[in-house]
């Protein structure tokens, strides 16, 4: 029998309950006041297709998918054309991917502060689309040449300046970890919440990507634990980075994780579409609310 741990700490489970005398009664409560998990798919604009934006989000709104993400470049220019088109459906902006100049963690300070101030002017965007983050890569392979430790100073002692900018305009930076072949500096969940740790800062968070997770992660659960509060946004791409479904990639074990830290934010799809869209994507949400059932913790 396996019991929740919601179920646990509340009590709620027979084994459980005779061992609920010794916990504080502040420990059941915090885990009642705790909120349930959402599945709230959404997708990044040019997985869905459609001749403009307006198209699109009506067959979002169809379909069931209730976050867009937009690309960085360029955003500045598109906040007035992506509220007037959100105005006539109930899709709500989730992240901003990237789009940024610069590198985060580059070994020249100019290119660093050339990162710093084009990702201020993405988030004042963000932020006027109501948007739960930018999404940030500190380097891609070959883009520093300093070392892991120098790098990930750099990184701690940059971030604040950009945290407190992005939580004035209401929104955060994510920083999102990838897989070996494309960013050896940040790979795992947990090296990226223990950054977000160490700058101790509301608008510094950080995201997950089922694609790289299924190359770095032994344990999809594991890692999204040890995200906990700091995941802020998931992205949906099956094994070999197509739709969810197609492939034999599942996503249960990663859905028992957010469901057991309470996540409240968007899982985006960022992946390719074997065959027809319109006909493939209906099907990936599907079998995404199935695999979300199957998730029982
Ligand atoms: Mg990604």
């Amino acid at each position: 029998m396996s019991i929740s741990r919601r179920e646990f700490l509340a009590g709620g489970a027979v084994a459980g309950a005779g061992l609920m005398a010794g916990l504080p009664a502040t420990a059941a409560e915090e885990a009642k006041k705790e909120p349930k998990a959402v599945l709230k798919i959404s997708s990044q604009e040019g997985v869905i297709p459609g001749r403009d934006l307006p198209e699109k989000l009506a067959k979002m709104d169809a379909w069931g998918i209730e976050g867009l993400e937009v690309g960085g470049g360029g955003l500045p220019g598109r906040v007035t054309e992506i509220q007037n088109a959100l105005k006539n459906s109930n899709v709500r902006v989730s992240a901003i991917c990237a789009g940024f100049r610069g590198v985060p963690i580059s070994h020249d300070e100019a290119v660093r502060k050339e990162f710093v101030a084009s990702a201020k002017e993405i988030l004042a965007a963000a932020g006027e689309l109501g948007s739960t983050g930018l999404i940030v890569v500190p380097a891609f392979n070959g883009q520093t040449e300093l070392g892991h430790v120098e790098g990930r100073k750099v990184l701690v002692d940059l971030l604040p300046e950009l945290g407190e900018f992005a939580v004035q305009h209401k929104t955060r930076i994510l920083l999102e970890p990838l897989n070996r072949g494309e960013a050896w500096f940040l790979r795992l969940l947990a090296d990226a919440a223990a950054i977000c740790r160490d700058v101790g800062h509301a608008g510094v968070m950080m995201m997950g990507d089922f694609y790289h997770m299924a190359k770095e992660e032994t344990s999809d659960l594991g890692a999204f634990i040890s995200a906990g509060k700091y995941l802020h946004h998931v992205h949906l791409a099956s094994r070999t980075r197509k739709l969810p479904g197609q492939d034999e990639r599942s996503f249960v074990e990663g859905f028992k994780g957010l469901k057991m830290i309470g996540y409240q934010d968007y899982c985006s799809f960022e992946c390719g579409v074997e065959g027809d869209r319109d006909v493939e994507i209906p099907k990936s949400v599907k079998f995404l609310r199935e695999q979300w059932e199957m998730a029982q913790v």
